[in-house]
């Protein structure tokens, strides 16, 4: 009987033939993508494009492993990736991660593997990896990411950030059982202002006390934003209701300094002022529910105070007692 016919006849294919070994060749050495093979133990075959990216002989790649080149925050990630890949995971998948060069530069790369399949359909045990450097892309996108977060006009926190950054703030204190502060300052007779000296000058006064503001509040994980028109906003973590005081006093001092003229304005003396509400919130086991929703207003309220018993002042809206159930905290 005669023999049975190689798997990929059966299947209707054609036998692989010299040219298709050359120009798979071909292809990978013109490749700007560095094209790998890997077994368990090492890397078997690299293309030349792995000179350029990794700034390495790509022979000198051969026998190793892909995480040597890897930095070290990122080698974990790597390594859970291939344990998965090896253990039947995922057929492909794709990532980003940092390459350390011998120069020391740094470029961020993405890959995409995938388990290599013989003629029959079968895993060979070996990967097979196309990488390419992202660095460009990556930083262009680390970028926009941090430009949707800041305000055009004073480069400070925009909205966006203050939500989160307050979301954030709640729950760490929820966690922490802490005192969370809120301050929201408005520019006294702000309307005036553009009126008299013109919508140019507003900014620039804007800008200035933006840039006064987040000045003013010194420890790291304090929280300056513009929370839209000329109001903005201070998220003050861990810190109670005389401590809101004491920053906030020291924010309408800062704005004082600046001395911008604004004539009209009495309730700062001929100079730009601002008035500022805040509010506190207390972690506890037992009592109301809150919200950071509900801080918000309590410190709109008292800023409404403020701006009522003449501006230029801070007014503190009553502690909010927020319970927190044991599982929360
Ligand atoms: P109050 O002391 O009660 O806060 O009086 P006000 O005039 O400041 O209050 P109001 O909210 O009525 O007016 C705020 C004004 O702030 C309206 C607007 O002309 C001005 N404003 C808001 N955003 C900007 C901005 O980006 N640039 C400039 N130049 N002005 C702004
Ligand atoms: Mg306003
Ligand atoms: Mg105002």
């Amino acid at each position: 009987m005669a023999a049975k016919p190689p798997s990929w006849r059966r299947r209707g294919r054609r036998a692989p033939r010299p040219e298709d070994e050359e120009r798979f060749a071909l292809l990978t050495q013109n490749s700007l993508d560095v094209i790998m093979r890997h077994s368990p133990a090492g890397i078997t075959y690299v293309s030349p494009a792995a000179r350029e990216i990794f700034g390495v002989e790509p022979e000198s790649m051969l026998g190793r492993r892909l995480r040597h080149y890897v930095v070290d925050e990122d080698r974990a990630a790597l390594i859970a990736d291939s344990t998965r890949m090896y253990a039947g995971g995922p057929a492909g998948s794709r990532f980003r991660f940092r390459i350390r060069r011998p120069d020391g530069a740094v470029r961020w790369v993405e890959v995409n593997r995938r388990a290599e399949i013989d003629r029959t359909g079968r895993p060979t045990g070996s990967h097979v990896t196309v990488l390419r450097d992202v660095t460009e892309t990556q930083e262009l996108e680390a970028k926009l990411a941090a430009m949707a977060l800041l305000d055009g006009l004073t480069g400070i926190s925009n909205r966006l950030a203050f939500d989160q950054a307050l979301q954030r703030a709640w729950r760490g204190a929820v966690r922490q059982q802490s005192n969370l502060s809120l301050l929201m300052l408005d520019i006294d007779h702000f309307k005036t202002f553009n009126d008299s000296y013109g919508h140019q000058a507003g900014d620039d006064c804007l800008r200035a006390v933006a840039r006064a503001v987040a000045d003013a509040v010194k420890r790291p994980q304090d929280f300056a934003a513009r929370y839209g028109g000329e109001e903005l906003a201070v998220i003050l973590p861990g810190t109670d209701g005389t401590g809101a005081v004491d920053v906030a006093e020291r924010i309408l001092d800062a704005v004082r300094e600046l001395k911008i003229p604004h004539e009209s304005n009495q309730d700062g003396g001929g100079f730009v002022s601002a008035s500022i509400g805040g509010a506190t919130a207390v972690m506890y086991a037992g009592g109301m529910a809150g919200t950071p929703a509900l801080l918000l207003n309590a410190a709109d309220e008292a800023l409404y105070e403020a701006k009522n018993r003449g501006r230029n002042r801070t007014a503190m809206g009553p502690v909010m007692m927020v319970a927190v159930s044991e599982e929360e905290s």
